[in-house]
């Protein structure tokens, strides 16, 4: 019987370095690693690449091999992005690999989903920045996560935590509000930033975002109309 023990290995889709386009460190350089996969499929989808449909197209790395890849790219970086995809699904993986990552002086800043809150909890101890999504299903096309939402901004808020929520034409007031009820009695003083849908920007979804915060601002004073600067910009 053999006493090695079995090295982990994560699926990545992408390691770069680029300006944050998103939320309050928008502006500011990052390492971006982007996990493989996800367990949804809205229909905005920016990286469906990551989300296992079309190619398949990722590389294994070990959490050492993954070190030496983000190693030349810290450059005046604030941050360590671990994106996708959704990288919880790859949450054993990031609880062997974050503690190397501490060493490299770089904020832990999660990019996820905020559906997945079991498998969260092992890996919260070690991130310094989260980065939630609340999944409106009038915007996804998808099915509601309002448990998995609240259970996650209950674990979040330890942590410096801020809220994205993707808006389309589709976005109904109803699920915004209730996205706002949750942090209310979970995280109350979370700021949310709506995002308009990049794909979208052109063709007046600016005014249903500006028509969801009149309507949110007086329940819930926190929020900004922000989009997504880095493909304003035209970069990664
Ligand atoms: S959660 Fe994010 S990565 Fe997953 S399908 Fe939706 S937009 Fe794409």
């Amino acid at each position: 019987m053999s006493h090695n023990s079995i090295v982990m290995t994560a699926r990545i889709v992408e390691i770069f370095r680029s300006i944050q386009g998103e939320g309050p460190y928008a502006g500011q350089m990052q390492v971006f690693v982007r996990f493989f996969e996800c367990n949804m499929h809205c229909v905005w989808c920016d990286t469906p690449q990551s989300i296992g449909d079309g190619k398949r197209e990722f590389t294994t790395y070990t959490p050492q091999e993954l070190i030496e890849a983000i190693k030349p790219l810290t450059k005046n970086a604030h941050a360590l992005s671990i994106t996708g995809g959704e990288p919880l699904i790859q949450a054993d993986f990031l609880k062997e690999f974050l503690p190397l990552a501490k060493k490299l002086k770089l904020k832990i800043y999660l990019d996820t989903n905020g559906t997945l809150p079991d498998q969260l909890t092992k890996i919260l101890p070690m991130l310094d920045i989260i980065a939630m999504d609340f999944k409106l299903p009038s915007s996804t096309k998808e099915k509601s996560y309002w448990a998995e939402h609240e259970a996650f901004a209950r674990l979040s808020r330890r942590k410096e935590l801020f809220v994205k929520i993707v808006t389309t034409k589709q976005t109904q007031w109803a699920d915004f509000k209730r996205s706002l009820d949750i942090l209310k009695k979970t995280a109350p003083k979370t700021w949310v930033y709506i995002q308009p849908s990049y794909g979208e920007l052109k063709t007046g979804i600016i005014e249903h975002c500006l028509e969801l915060y009149d309507k949110a601002v007086p329940i819930y004073p926190q929020i900004k109309l922000f989009p997504q600067v880095h493909k304003i910009m035209g970069i990664q």
